[in-house]
């Protein structure tokens, strides 16, 4: 399956996968790593204001899976703002950026699951059972 779309996961742009405070040489630095599923759960209910039942939705996830994320997200980032260390952001369990799973009955897009492409999936919109059709690269 869409081989060559394989290393194109969820990124942040370089630059923007670590923070650290002004002034204190890295190597006395201690950090706290955020992975990409964390940073985007934040991203998604943080800053887009979502709510849990809704980042759920939009990550594929349960909702204890949302609150367990987003504590840990929190508190990783809290930590370092109150003392000082830096934040890497990387690695965890996330999807490809470019994969949606458009519905055959509605059009609805969402993104297609974490794991195991091609996994019949419902449709979040109408309910409808889907055969994993993967439109890679819809951005483009
Ligand atoms: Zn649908």
């Amino acid at each position: 399956m869409a081989r060559p779309k394989k290393c194109r996961w969820v990124k942040m742009e370089p630059g923007v996968t670590f923070f650290k405070p002004q002034g204190i040489p890295l190597r006395s630095l201690e950090h706290n790593v955020i992975t990409i599923d964390e940073m985007e759960a934040m991203r998604l209910s943080d800053f887009l204001g979502l709510n849990q039942e809704q980042v759920a939705k939009e990550m594929q996830v349960s909702r204890p899976t949302v609150t367990r994320i987003l504590a840990r997200a929190h508190k990783a980032v809290a930590d370092a703002l109150a003392h000082g260390k830096a934040i890497r952001i990387e690695g965890g369990d996330y999807r490809l950026a470019e994969e949606f799973l458009v519905c055959r009955f509605c059009g609805h897009q969402e993104p297609a699951p974490a794991q195991k492409g091609g996994e019949p999936q419902t449709c979040s919109k109408c309910q409808s059972p889907n055969s994993g059709q993967i439109a890679a690269d819809k951005t483009r």
